[in-house]
Formats: C-alpha cells, structure tokens, sequence
C-alpha cells in the first residue's frame, strides 16, 4: 500500500459491518482516503448477515404461518401446513444476499477513494495496521469489529455441539426440538419463531426473570404469553454439564435448589456476546479495554490512545444497528473533522421483536426513582385500546413514565404486537420536553393503536373506564 499522503488523510476502519460503512460514508464526505479491512463475516457484518436481516425475516416468516393457524376470531376455521422450510431459508438467503449487496457493496463501490480489503487486521503502532502480511500507514484508525457469540463455560457443551446466531438461521431442516440458552432478546425472539414453525422449544435462563433488565411486570406477563404458546420457559436456571445421548442433547442443571434434566434434538447458545479485541494488539499500542474486553472511549468515541477511535457493538453499551451506525459516523466525524461531537443517547428507542413486542424508550420508573426523579407510571392495558379489542388480541399494555413535577415524559414501556410503531410518539415527546398533558391534547384517529398512548397518557388522571368513545 502506498503512503499516507498529506494532503488526504488515509482513514483505517477495521471491521466492514455498520459502523465501518457508515464511518466510510462519513469520511469520504469529509474527502478522506478509506481503507476498509474485514475479516470473518461476509462484508456488511452482523446485522445483514447473521443478525436482525435473517431474524426479522423468519420471524416474520413464522408470524404469517402462526396466525395462518390461528386467525384469532369465532367462526373462523384455518389450517396452516408448512411445506418446505428449506424454502423458507432459500427466501431468507436471497434476502440477505441482495440487502448485503444494495445497502453495503453498492453504497460504496463507486465511492472515491475507498479501498476494501478483505483480511484480519492487527495495530502494529498506533499509525499502522498490519493486513494480510503488509502494513498500511493510517492517518487515523477507527476500531468497529464488532462482537461475537460469547459461549458460556458448561462442562460438556462444546464437544455435544451448539448453535448460534451465526448457525441458527441456517439450519435446512426445522429442529424437532430446540434448548435456548438465554433470556435476552436474541433468545426469545430465536426461541418463539422455532416454537411458531413447530420445534418444541424450552428457554433456560439463569436470571429470575426473562430479560432480567426489565421490570417484572412485563417480563412476567412476556414470560406468560411465551407459555401460552408452548414454549418452556424455565428461570433460575444453574447449568452444570451438556452431554449428547443418542443423538439427543441433554443438560444438567439446578431449578431453585433441585436437579432437573432437559433433552432437545438442539441447542442454541444465546448467552451474551463478546467483543472481538483479541490478539489485535490493542493494549501493545496503549488502546485501554474494560474487563469484559469491551474498547474503552470517551465521549467523542476516542480510544486512550489519540487518533483511534471506536464505534459499534465493540464498544458496549446498546449493542444496535442504529447505534452503531450513528457511532460510525459520530467517530468519522471526529476523527477527520475540525469539530469534535460529543455522543448522545437520550431517548434511544430498542425493540424486542416477539409477539407481542417489547419496545423501551427512556427510563422506567425504578430507573428514573434511583436517579431522584419523582416519577410516576401510568398503564393502560390494552383491553382498553379500542383497536386491541377490534383485533381480539388484547395482550400487553402500555406504560407511560413521567416526572411528576414537570409533567414532562420521560419513558415508555410497551408490550404490544406491533407495539415498536408506537415507540416514535413517545421517543419524540421525550427528547423534544413534550408533557402528557400536550399528548392528552393531540388528536389520536379513533381505532389505532396509536390512540393507546393518548389513552394511556390520560390514565395518569383520569380512569380510562369513565371515557366515552376517542378518549373523552
Ligand atoms: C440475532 C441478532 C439479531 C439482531 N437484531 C437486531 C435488530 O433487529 N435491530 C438492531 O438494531 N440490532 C440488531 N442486532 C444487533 C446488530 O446486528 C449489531 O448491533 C450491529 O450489527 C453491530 O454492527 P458493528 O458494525 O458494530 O459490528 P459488526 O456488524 O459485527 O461488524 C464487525 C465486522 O468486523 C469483523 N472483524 C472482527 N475482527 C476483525 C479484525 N481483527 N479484522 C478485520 N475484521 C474484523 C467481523 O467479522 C465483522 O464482519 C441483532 C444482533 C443479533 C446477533
């Protein structure tokens, strides 16, 4: 590779999945010379790959056949046959194939100046990477490589065989049956949509609720509607040993104190992801990691060391295509640019694709008591959401946080199907200071699920019973 010039900075991204593209884009505006290395995944990286494009996709692939199945009226009598899902993950492949190749490769193709190198990158000083046995000289380095599927230490498991978010999508053939471990969202949203296509699923998650960041009000009720479905769901779980008996795989664990055995034709590991900082001679050039090995930056997403910066799932924290999109271009920004953007996550909207959906923005109501905020809740389930009812699939509800002094809206929780698209209104309200008077106040068309949060605003002083037709 030729030098790095003076007159264009030479801009080094390590990792090519969404914080690197959008790094490129942002670097090439400010007319800088790319070098994009990657290595391991297909280019595009997780979230295209083997992340939200696959999952979303047979998600909702085995939604269509679920409700196929159960068209949730009186008077109505269906049967749903599943022919072919090897057809089903054909379709999913041409999915992932052509978004990989529309909004990755071809985004930047025939951008100037950018270089793609396929190969594993190493920092030999903190102005050179090493690819494929040549070093590159690098006006500033961005780190995005990302995470990859932490697997936890059970005697036993590696040598019965597991599978991953990077494996799980594949499989030709439905399992008969399926063992998750885990209880965050990879792992439900895995565990429903094998349960829905026919696997017998069982969720073991060592914390005492699913997704144990929650509160339990709705994990519970999340956790019920699972059930109600057929899916196993165990919590408190102790794993001690995975063994493979005929063919079968079986878990040894402890259940509140007591031995209990699981068997599955499969086994998912959902446990968590680690970062990929190793053996990149991070900390041989001064780059600080945290000690779960996750890149230490400030808040311009600068590393310890002066020029190398971080962005994405490497990083820690959220963990989400958006956000690492944003970092990616946050960090370009700074790296290039002659202003330095601190980052900002208020009011960071997150989903869970189940069905129902979970879907957050801002603080709950314990996290926003433990930062002094006097707040309050208000829940609306949606037996009281006229389109809930019109649909017959009243499960869930809505939960609205606001700090009582200002009226001001600081977070909503909703357990919803298709609860995500109610997120903006109130994602919107709390970064624009919008109160739940203001919302009171909007108009909300009668019978859709939008008009749930005008509701559910009002509930905080009014009981939803005594209100006539759109909310009056
Ligand atoms: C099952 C699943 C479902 C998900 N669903 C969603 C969703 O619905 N919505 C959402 O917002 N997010 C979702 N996510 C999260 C999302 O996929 C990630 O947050 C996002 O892809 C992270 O992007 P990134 O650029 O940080 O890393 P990645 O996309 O992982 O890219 C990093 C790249 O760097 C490569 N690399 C690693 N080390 C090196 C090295 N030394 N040299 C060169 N290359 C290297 C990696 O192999 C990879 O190709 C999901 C994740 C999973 C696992």
């Amino acid at each position: 590779m030729e030098d790095c010039c003076a007159v264009q900075p030479q801009f080094v991204i390590i990792g090519g999945g969404s914080a690197a593209f959008a790094a490129t884009i942002r670097a090439v505006e400010l007319k800088a010379k790319v070098i994009m290395i990657n290595d391991r995944l297909p280019i595009g990286g997780t979230c295209v790959n083997v992340g939200c494009v696959p999952s979303k996709n047979l998600i909702r692939a085995a939604e269509a056949f679920h409700r196929a199945g159960h068209p949730n009226f009186e008077g109505i009598e269906s049967q749903a046959r599943l022919t072919s899902f090897r057809k089903i993950i054909e379709q999913k492949r041409a999915l992932v194939s052509g978004l990989r190749q529309a909004k990755y490769i071809d985004v930047v193709k025939d951008l100037p100046d950018v270089t793609i190198v396929e190969g594993r990158a190493k920092l030999t000083s903190p102005t050179t990477v090493e690819v494929n046995g040549e070093e590159i000289p690098a006006h500033n380095i961005l780190i995005a490589t990302g995470v990859a599927p932490a697997i936890p230490d059970i005697p036993g498991l590696a040598e019965s065989g597991y599978l991953t978010n990077e494996t799980a999508f594949e499989l030709e053939e439905l399992p008969e049956s399926l063992i998750v471990l885990g209880g965050r969202y990879v792992a439900l949203e895995t565990a429903q949509m094998f349960a829905r296509f026919g696997s017998k699923v069982t969720v073991l998650q060592r914390s005492d609720h699913i997704l144990p960041t929650e509160t339990p009000d709705l994990t519970d009720a999340l956790a019920g509607y699972l059930r109600e479905e057929g899916i196993d769901v165990v919590t408190g779980v102790r794993l001690r040993e995975v063994s493979r008996v005929n063919g079968e795989v079986v878990v040894q664990a402890e259940v509140g104190g007591e031995k209990q055995t699981f068997r599955a034709s499969h086994l998912l590991a959902a446990t968590g992801r680690q970062p990929n900082t190793r053996d990149m001679g991070l900390e041989e050039v001064g780059v600080a990691l945290d000690e779960k090995g996750f890149l230490k930056v400030d808040e311009t997403l600068q590393t310890s060391v002066p020029g190398i910066y971080g962005a994405g799932d490497v990083i820690g924290g959220h963990q989400f295509v958006y956000t690492a999109a944003y970092e990616g271009k946050l960090a370009a920004g700074n790296a290039l640019g002659e202003e330095k953007v601190r980052r900002d996550y208020r009011a960071l909207p997150w989903v869970v694709f189940t069905d129902p959906q979970v879907a957050g923005v801002g603080l709950d109501e314990l996290q926003a008591r433990q930062q002094g905020i006097d707040a309050e809740a208000a829940t609306l389930p949606l037996s009281y959401v006229p389109r809930s009812l019109a649909a017959n699939d009243t499960r869930g509800f809505i939960k609205l946080i606001r700090d009582r002094q200002s009226d001001k809206l600081i977070g909503a929780r909703i357990l919803a199907a298709e609860g995500s698209e109610l997120l903006m209104e109130a994602a919107l309200a709390i970064k624009f200071g919008i109160k739940v008077s203001d919302i009171v106040e909007m108009f909300h068309p009668y019978l859709t699920l939008s008009e749930g949060i005008k509701l559910a605003a009002i509930t905080f002083d009014k009981k939803v019973e005594t209100l006539s037709c759109c909310a009056t």
